[in-house]
């Protein structure tokens, strides 16, 4: 099916999707560096109280400051509020999913791998409520991504290279998205939203005029990449909820850490397979830096 759509097409879309994997460099990550890289002052120093003053930061017996990356989204609630209703997004994720089968070639080979993995992962985070499913591209290239009402994919050539505690991390991420709506508040800001509230909210099943409509709008927000166009502040956001989901389900929280390494890993040997829009991204190791920093406060608090 690939076929009948343009490469270049595509490619983008794949490209665009990549940053869920390979993005964001948070301003407090740079933060972070910059703390740690700026010798402390002396105690006693306005500066310092400042510091010591911070719920975010913790002083660890080492000497050094951790500056928590999370900080913000510790006490996030999410909910639709001012997006479409749960049902109508699940009634556009439906929609936008004919749009994806139609661009994307989906195969059956690792779907249940993909469908066991995920659900678990699904089942422990902080939208449990609605109903996943999970997705298999036959691509070489390694990448995932979610749609909104619960739609997530992921390649062949992402599956191939992971264990199934990596693959949770990559599923685990992309459930991160869906329950902070990101894809939803994208297409709100890209005005795209309102006339898929208005189709989604004005009929209770979808036929006729309608129906054709809203595979027409569907089928532009699948083209326009806007669905997996996030920013690096919504990677970092679905990092951290991806990384207590896997917790919280069981897996080795470890796989959100090995998989970037394994990402860092093909950057410099297999560029291609990670897409062009890695080479904007170089900060996997913020991202790695993160993830440990999140390991390490979730099993002090144990
Ligand atoms: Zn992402």
């Amino acid at each position: 099916m690939n076929s009948l759509f343009p490469k270049r097409t595509r490619f983008a879309i794949i490209t665009l999707t990549f940053a869920l994997l390979l993005a964001p460099l948070s301003s407090a990550v740079a933060q972070q560096k910059k703390n740690t890289e700026t010798p402390l002052p002396s105690v006693g120093s306005p500066i310092n109280a400042i510091i010591d003053l911070s719920s975010s930061v913790l002083n660890s017996a080492a000497g050094y400051v951790d500056v928590d990356p999370y900080s913000q989204f510790r006490d996030a609630r999410y909910s639709n509020e001012g997006l479409l209703s749960e049902r109508d997004e699940m009634k556009l994720g439906n929609e936008v999913h004919k749009e994806v089968g139609k661009k994307f070639k989906l195969t059956t080979v690792g779907q249940p791998r993909a469908n066991r993995i995920g659900q678990r992962a699904a089942r422990a985070s902080q939208r449990a409520n609605i109903t996943y499913q999970f997705h298999v591209v036959q691509d070489k290239e390694i990448n995932a991504f979610a749609t909104p009402g619960g739609h997530i994919y992921v390649t062949t050539g992402l599956m191939n290279m992971a264990n199934d505690d990596e693959l949770a991390s990559v599923l685990a991420h992309e459930v991160g998205h869906v329950v902070a709506r990101h894809s939803l508040k994208t297409m709100q800001q890209s005005q795209m939203l309102g006339g898929l509230v208005d189709l989604v909210g004005s009929v209770t099943g979808i036929a006729g005029n309608t129906a054709k409509e809203m595979g027409t709008l569907a089928a532009q927000v699948v083209g326009s990449g806007l669905l997996a166009t996030h920013n690096r502040e919504e990677e970092r956001e679905a990092d951290f909820l991806g990384v207590r989901t896997m917790s919280k389900a069981g897996f080795k929280t470890e796989g959100m850490v090995t998989m970037f390494q394994k990402i860092q890993r093909i950057s410099n040997t297999n560029r291609d397979l990670l897409g062009a829009i890695f080479a904007d991204h170089p900060d996997v190791d913020e991202r790695i830096e993160n993830t440990r920093y999140e390991i390490k406060r979730m099993r002090g608090r144990r």
